[in-house]
């Protein structure tokens, strides 16, 4: 059998270096396309393209093997985006950059005949009025329409998956999307804006003293779900794997809490005595979960660790992360500091 190539866009990133991952162990020739280089320098790809794929030439070389043959799959991950706090300040130039790659990667996979492609939604396209109570979100696929995602990063999100369904529709592209709900796990980012609740809440408890003080953004009583990378991983590869035609699916945990009980969680994990202070900051909905029943429906398969569990194996991560952070930052004070003979 010969061996399929598959490229993952984005692979400078989270997900995405965990995808590449999966896909060497599983025998596949891979090559990684980001705007930066991967993840601590190192990635798992045959072959990594260091291009920014808003440009339409760099799309042209991500698509291109040397034998001209296509891609069997192709994963278009990147995205400019960030939690929160950064989607909710920086709306143009999310909505650039990750339409002009959408766009750029789709019809460069069209044009070079890709079998497979995979677009990375989430659900932060579901309207903001089915997310007001806090104990009982609605997130079905199907409550997408009428659409009113509460933030330009949704609006983009809710875009490119029409866009993908068109050149399907259009084509007969095997496209194929499905909607992440909040993926965290080690290798995340955990610091300098981009991160995402529990990658900040970690690194806070991290950071905090035994009896000290945590702060958490918002009233607290909002909630979320929170997928676990190992199992983001196993769902998108169900997915490529899938029969052709799949509507648009939840990719999420099903285990909603609000976000002061998951504080209290990794603190407990941490075996740490916290107060929290809510302070004012970006909050987002009041509620937000998966709502898995056409992924079991249609896959026969979905997400089932705790989040407990997951939070056992990111929060020593971060932990181990802060610590490094402190020892470079006082190496670096030092050499500052040291006077010249
Ligand atoms: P990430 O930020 O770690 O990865 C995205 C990657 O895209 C980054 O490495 C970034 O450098 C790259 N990128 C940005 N602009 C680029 C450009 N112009 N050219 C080339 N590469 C560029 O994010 P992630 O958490 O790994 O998310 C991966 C995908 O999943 C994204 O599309 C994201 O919107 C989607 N998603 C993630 C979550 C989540 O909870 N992490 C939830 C819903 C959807």
């Amino acid at each position: 059998m010969t061996q399929k190539r598959a490229l993952v866009c984005g692979a400078g990133g989270f997900i995405a270096y965990h995808l590449v991952k999966r896909l060497k162990d599983e025998g596949y020739w891979v090559r990684g396309a980001d705007i930066k280089e991967p993840l601590f320098g190192a990635t798992h790809a045959d072959d990594f393209l260091v291009a920014d794929l808003t440009q339409v030439e760099n799309a042209i070389k991500a698509l291109a093997l040397p034998d001209n043959e296509p891609f069997d799959e192709v994963y278009q991950l990147a995205a400019n985006m960030g939690g929160m706090g950064f989607i909710s300040t920086h709306a143009s130039e999310i909505m650039r950059d990750s339409s002009l790659i959408n766009l750029h990667i789709l019809e460069q996979a069209r044009k070079t005949g890709a079998k497979k492609i995979l677009f990375t939604s989430s659900a932060c396209i579901y309207p903001e009025h089915n997310q007001k109570d806090p104990e009982n979100p609605k997130c079905a696929e199907e409550t997408a329409y009428p659409a009113a995602p509460d933030t330009e990063y949704g609006w983009e999100k809710i875009y490119a998956e029409r866009l993908y369904q068109a050149f399907a529709k259009d084509y007969g592209m095997d496209t194929r999307v499905v909607r992440l709900h909040n993926v965290f796990g080690p290798l995340g980012t955990w610091q300098g804006g981009r991160e995402k609740a529990p990658a900040a809440l970690c690194r806070k408890v991290a950071e905090a003293q035994d009896g000290g003080t945590v702060e958490v953004w918002g009233r607290g009583d909002q909630t979320r779900s929170f997928l676990y990378i190992d199992e983001c991983i196993e769902g998108i590869r169900r997915v490529m794997n899938g029969p052709a035609g799949l509507p648009v699916l939840n990719l999420g945990s099903e285990e909603n809490i609000p976000i002061n009980e998951l504080t209290q969680m990794i603190a407990e994990i941490a075996n740490k005595r916290i107060e929290i202070k809510n302070v004012e900051g970006p909050e987002g909905v009041r509620g937000r979960t998966s709502d898995n029943f056409l992924l079991q429906e249609k896959l026969g398969w979905q997400p089932s660790q705790s989040l407990k569990d997951g939070l056992k194996k990111l929060y020593p991560w971060i932990q181990q992360q802060v610590a490094l952070r402190a020892i470079a930052r006082g190496l670096f004070v030092n050499r500052q500091t040291t006077p010249q003979k």
